[in-house]
């Protein structure tokens, strides 16, 4: 007779610690550890580039952590839990929860299908500090502005659970007809990802549970004392980079907050635990508007006069626009698969205000190149870039990238490292080039419009038709 077993089915909870579903999983003896790429159900949502380059790395992490045991498989979930079905005799499935709309819709049809075969079927929160559906107004709706969300919301429900320890005693089998994390092709064909893996994989940290866990020790270390003030200057290590890690949930939220919880309350700690909270309230708007990444919360932007110009785009896209804190935004991305925060609000500032492209354009190309491209996050922030979202930054915030640079890239560390053909500039023109004599610019060895791109748009000016669009809103 066919042992029972218990199938933990990995999602975006890629660890061993603090993992409530593997925990419940293991009450059963034996697990069948799985993987599976589901681009069929995802569609225009399918992982981007980068973020498949990260996962191709993670399982591989996951597989050394189960000793070879993770059984991967590329396909629709429901067809391949089936053909599992038909070589084990599986007792439960367990997962830990996702909150993509296509996900939930995904998981609730094959809940169903599995418990009317008679399987147990466990679901668990494990990425989440609080389930959006317990976090509401008196009046049973959903907070629409940060602040009260985090503050009387989230802090007054029930603590984050304790992190949970490995589960012990655990039998790990695997499948004989699973497929190799390479067949899964997740690895660019044409070999881009070089300067990804020394950025990711070096003595800060790596991709995986165990470089998460490094890379947050040495946050904690060194940069977490001077987070609050320090987090927007984007050449120093006071923001802890952990964000592909809590998306593909190597490390949970959870282990964060009680982490820092533990070390005491200061303005550095509780903000660092406030930006988990924007976290949360980002899972929460996709979870009460599932058309988040296509619609505007705010209606009155669907008339938005967005302008149409490729040119500008793909400038904007390959960090050639002419403003150097734009461009060394947009480069940090594209080498790194990840942009320091304070640029994300400067390169998006500048796409959908001074450009005028419409945000969808930004929430795809961040899809395709950040290692961490959350559909939450991602979605919320670019609704909050472009002024349409819940509490965002009003339309008519608009970001100066030249005294933005000034402020936040005083050394002009930043800007050198990703523009370097602009490097011999003195700090005085190093965010504004075309404002500088001649005599500077031949010192400095550049030739606007030839070494360096002239700014394709007057700083000036098309902030001016920026919110004249916006009025025409009224
Ligand atoms: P830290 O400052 O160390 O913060 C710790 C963690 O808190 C982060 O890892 C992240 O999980 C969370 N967090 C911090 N700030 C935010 C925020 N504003 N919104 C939501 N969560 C936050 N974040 C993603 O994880 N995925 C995305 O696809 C994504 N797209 C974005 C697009 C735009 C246009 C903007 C402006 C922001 C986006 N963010 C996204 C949010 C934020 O920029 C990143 O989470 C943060 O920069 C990650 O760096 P970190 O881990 O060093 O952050």
């Amino acid at each position: 007779m066919k042992e029972k077993i218990s199938i933990q089915w990995f999602r975006q909870d890629l660890r061993l610690l603090d993992n409530p579903s593997l925990q419940r999983a293991a009450q059963y003896g034996h697990i069948l550890p799985i993987y599976i790429l589901d681009d069929a159900n995802a569609g225009e949502y399918a992982l981007g580039g980068a973020s498949r380059w990260w996962l191709h790395h993670s399982l591989t992490a996951l597989q050394r952590s189960l000793q070879g045991n993770l059984s991967v498989y590329q396909g629709n979930p429901a067809d391949v839990l089936k053909n599992i079905m038909m070589r084990f005799d599986v007792a439960s499935v367990c997962w830990n929860r996702c909150y993509e709309p296509w996900r939930i819709q995904r998981d609730t049809r094959i809940k169903q299908s599995l418990e009317k075969r008679g399987i147990l079927v466990h679901t668990c929160n494990g990425s989440l500090l609080w389930e959006p559906w317990n976090i509401h107004k008196d009046d049973g709706t959903h907070y629409k502005v940060f602040t009260p969300f985090y503050r009387k919301g989230c802090l007054n429900a029930n603590a984050p659970r304790i992190p949970l320890p490995k589960p012990k005693d655990v039998h790990y089998i695997s499948d004989s007809q699973r497929q190799r994390i390479s067949s899964l092709n997740l690895l660019p064909k044409k070999r881009w990802d070089k300067k990804l893996d020394s950025h990711w994989n070096n003595r800060h940290g790596s991709v995986g549970e165990i470089g998460a866990h490094q890379r947050f020790k040495i946050f904690v270390d060194q940069g977490l004392d001077r987070y609050k003030d320090g987090r927007n200057l984007p050449s120093k290590h006071y923001v802890s980079r952990l964000s592909p890690h809590l998306h593909f949930g190597e490390i949970s939220p959870h282990q964060l907050w009680h982490t820092v919880r533990n070390i005491g309350h200061d303005e550095n700690i509780d903000h660092f635990c406030s930006e988990l909270g924007w976290r949360e309230f980002s899972y929460s708007q996709l979870y009460y508007h599932p058309d988040l990444p296509r619609r505007n919360l705010q209606t009155k932007f669907d008339a938005f006069p967005w302008i149409e110009n490729t040119k500008y785009l793909r400038a904007w896209e390959r960090g050639k626009t002419g403003v150097p804190m734009v461009d060394a935004g947009m480069r940090e991305l594209w080498q790194t698969g990840y942009m320091h925060n304070r640029m994300r609000m400067i390169v998006g500032s500048f796409l959908v205000k001074n450009l005028r492209l419409h945000w969808h354009h930004g929430e795809r190309w961040f899809w395709d190149t950040l290692v961490e491209a959350d559909l939450a996050s991602n979605s919320a922030s670019w609704q909050w870039i472009a002024g349409c979202g819940a509490d965002a930054a009003p339309y008519f915030r608009i970001f100066n990238p030249v005294t933005q640079g000034l402020k936040f890239d005083a050394d002009g560390h930043y800007v050198r490292r990703y523009v370097p053909e602009i490097s011999k500039l003195p700090n005085q023109y190093l965010f504004n080039p075309w404002e500088a004599p001649q005599a500077i610019l031949k010192q400095s060895r550049l030739n606007l419009g030839s070494t360096y791109p002239k700014p394709i748009t007057d700083l000036k000016d098309s902030r001016k038709m920026a919110l004249e669009a916006f009025h025409s809103l009224r």
